[in-house]
């Protein structure tokens, strides 16, 4: 299969990399980034200098970027008017955006004459690297069977929603819960602290009892207790997947008062310069009021 992939990140690169593993993928790949674009070089990708020489080339194109603005942009290159050499039949969106985003991408992929699915992932950068992600995927029944088998070498639970948007509705639920777990455990465990217990004795006790989430399971070993806080899933991508919760929860009517808090702890941490860091980082904030670190 001739596989297009733009934007090589945390989440991206590992994706990539995993479709290499089969011999029967080609991986076109581009990132704004020409360090990444020479690591994918070196890992055997075949690498573009534009998104659109991608699309010139691939049949499935994944789209891992940023935000809703960056997809955007992203199609505006590659819909170059009267380009008639696009190869790409077929573009799963792995980007985490608003469901009304992916209904426009949908309607104007389907004007270019492309089907256009949203795929947003869960699982982390540990997932993407083991190839064990959840997929969400909104979009035509025959475009999601086509996609499956590829899906499949990335992914190991894969759902079919419904319609375009439909997959990227179910993603910001889940992010918005993440997000309300991330902070409920950073000041459990900065409770904890103050009580004099262990993270060690926290860590194996929660993990066995009902507060037991990802960020007890995943984040707290792999993140907090070696106090690492770099790679994985940044401030700035959870507050903006956060935002586009609360604006959800705004159109629908729908009080979120957990995550407006919530949403003003990640804005503290990207007020102190914390926004390119995993989303545990929330951490330092709570540790410099009580004047002590959860260890
Ligand atoms: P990232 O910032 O690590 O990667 C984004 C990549 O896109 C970067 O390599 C960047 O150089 C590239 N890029 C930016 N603008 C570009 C452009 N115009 N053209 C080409 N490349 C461009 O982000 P990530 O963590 O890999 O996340 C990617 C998407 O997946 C986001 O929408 C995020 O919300 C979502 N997501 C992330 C995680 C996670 O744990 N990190 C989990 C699930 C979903």
């Amino acid at each position: 299969m001739k596989i297009g992939f733009i934007g090589l990140g945390a989440m991206g690169m590992p994706m990539a990399k995993n479709l290499l593993k089969d011999p029967e993928n080609t991986v076109f790949a581009y990132d704004l980034v020409e360090r990444t674009r020479e690591i994918a070089r070196e890992q055997g990708m075949t690498v573009f200098q534009t998104a659109r020489e991608v699309a010139e080339n691939a049949e499935i194109l994944f789209l891992s970027l940023p935000n809703a603005n960056i997809v955007e942009v992203t199609l505006k290159s590659i819909f170059t008017p009267g380009n008639n050499s696009l190869t790409v039949s077929t573009i799963a969106d792995v980007s985490t955006i608003a469901p009304k985003s992916s209904v426009h991408f949908g309607k104007w992929c389907e004007e270019e004459g492309i089907k256009y699915m949203d795929c947003p992932v869960s699982g982390g950068v540990g997932g993407a690297e083991k190839g064990t992600l959840t997929f969400m995927v909104g979009g035509e029944k025959a475009s999601f069977e086509k996609i499956l088998p590829v899906l499949k070498q990335i992914g190991k639970n894969i759902y079919h929603m419904g319609d375009v948007g439909s997959g990227s509705a179910v993603k910001i639920v889940n992010n918005y819960i993440l997000a309300c777990n991330m902070i409920s455990t950073v000041e459990g465990l900065i409770l904890g602290t103050k009580m004099g217990l262990d993270v060690r004795t926290m860590y194996d006790i929660i993990n066995k009892s009902s507060g037991r989430s990802f960020i007890t399971d995943n984040k707290l070993p792999n993140f907090i207790i070696p106090r690492k806080f770099d790679g994985g899933f940044a401030i700035n991508l959870q507050q903006k997947d956060l935002r586009l919760a609360l604006d959800s929860g705004a159109y629908e009517t729908v009080p979120l008062f957990m995550g407006t808090l919530a949403s003003q702890v990640f804005e503290s941490a990207i007020a102190k310069g914390l926004g390119a860091q995993d989303i545990t980082s929330v951490l330092k904030i709570y540790e410099e009021l009580i004047d002590m670190n959860v260890e």
